[in-house]
């Protein structure tokens, strides 16, 4: 007879992200569903309108995704063909998608190597003649987008990581992220803010692919109905997602022991901390750090892996880019998402308590 001798350690392993679905989120999907309406629609419409009330003016464009969000921010500011747009080199490959999809020529900077944005410093030898920006408030934290308006630069706000508070409303235009693991699901999508009503109706008619009667080249980058109700619905939640997700980051500050430190930047009323990124001496500690979060059951991620900074992608010198490659060495990301459990928390504390 087989005997368990020793009962495996049964217990689950805390993902680094999970998203939060209310039954409020289902019962706005399924009403679409017998709507019988599922195609852009009145929930697009209604998410437009939602945006625009939140911003307290200009105009908004849903999309398919943040990805057609930031090409299009940059067409619709006018943006094309032979022109200049910098770009942080620590953010995702989207930024540089967007760049060339309008016809324009990426200008890679250098990140500040505590709060992770584009280091301004560097815009002189990196992006002389830059026409236009894309800044990512990474994972929350702000970047400096008056600065950039001031040298004459337009700017496009990539918020994709800062929905809500203030951030996005400094820049011509801001562009949201529905995807999966985004603060504001709806599986996926995107939106594009405008303070200029002008900017926003080039790019609803890029959008309206089909049946104009004057053709010009455009593209089908609509978002669903389906899409739009799960997202207005969590968007009638932000205070309280913003809340949760702030009560948690402070619970792990005050938890993290001396010699470990944590991006700067996320603190403050008007800022959402994205994710909870721990930022170490060296990738030997860094990666001790993660062998011990991991045994406590508790998943994190590298947030940005060397390879998938922008001037490598590029085959630029790496040596310019000296606060972005330590970065990637250095940080590891918490599970920071509002359906963690109280008990989940729980574990992650008494993990960060353990830390030698
Ligand atoms: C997610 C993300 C994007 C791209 O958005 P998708 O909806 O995945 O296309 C762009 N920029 C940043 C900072 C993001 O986090």
């Amino acid at each position: 007879m087989l005997t368990v001798k020793q009962r495996p350690l049964m217990v689950d392993v805390i993902p680094h992200n999970r998203p939060l679905i209310t039954p409020e989120d289902e019962q706005a999907v399924l009403a679409v569903l017998k709507s019988g309406h599922i195609a852009q629609g009145p929930e697009v419409e209604g998410l437009e309108a939602d945006f625009v009330t939140m911003m307290g003016d200009g105009g908004a464009c849903a999309l398919s995704s943040g990805s057609a969000s930031l090409f299009l921010a940059l067409y619709g500011m006018g943006i094309g063909k032979g022109q200049k747009v910098a770009v942080p080199t620590y953010a995702c490959s989207a930024l540089l998608n967007a760049v060339y999809m309008s016809g324009g020529i990426p200008n890679v900077i250098d990140v500040t190597e505590d709060t992770f944005v584009l280091d301004l410093d560097r815009i002189d030898d990196q992006a002389p003649e830059a026409a236009a920006a894309i800044v990512v408030h990474c994972f929350g934290a702000s970047a400096d987008v008056k600065n950039l308006r001031d040298r004459g630069i337009l700017v496009v706000e990539d918020c994709c990581h800062s929905i809500g508070g203030s951030p996005g409303r400094d820049g011509d235009v801001s562009v949201y992220s529905f995807h999966a693991t985004k603060t504001i699901t709806g599986g996926s999508g995107g939106l594009v803010w405008a303070r200029s009503g002008k900017i926003s109706e080039q790019i609803v008619d890029f959008r309206q692919h089909d049946c104009r009667e004057k053709y010009i080249p455009r593209f089908n980058f609509q978002m669903s109905d389906i899409q739009a109700a799960m997202i207005r619905s969590q968007l009638s939640r932000l205070d309280e997602i913003a809340s949760r997700r702030k009560h948690i980051y402070d619970l792990y500050k005050n938890a993290l022991p001396e010699f470990l430190s944590v991006q700067v930047g996320l603190s403050g009323p008007s800022i959402t901390p994205y994710r909870f990124v721990v930022q170490t001496e060296d990738q030997e500690t860094r990666d001790r750090l993660q062998g011990h979060m991991s045994r406590h059951g508790v998943t994190t991620i590298v947030p940005i892996e060397r390879y998938e900074l922008l001037h490598r992608y590029l085959g630029l010198d790496a040596e310019a880019y000296p606060n972005a490659e330590k970065i990637v060495d250095t940080t590891l990301s918490l599970p920071l998402f509002p359906g963690l459990s109280d008990s989940e928390i729980d574990r992650i504390l008494v993990a960060l308590s353990n830390i030698q």
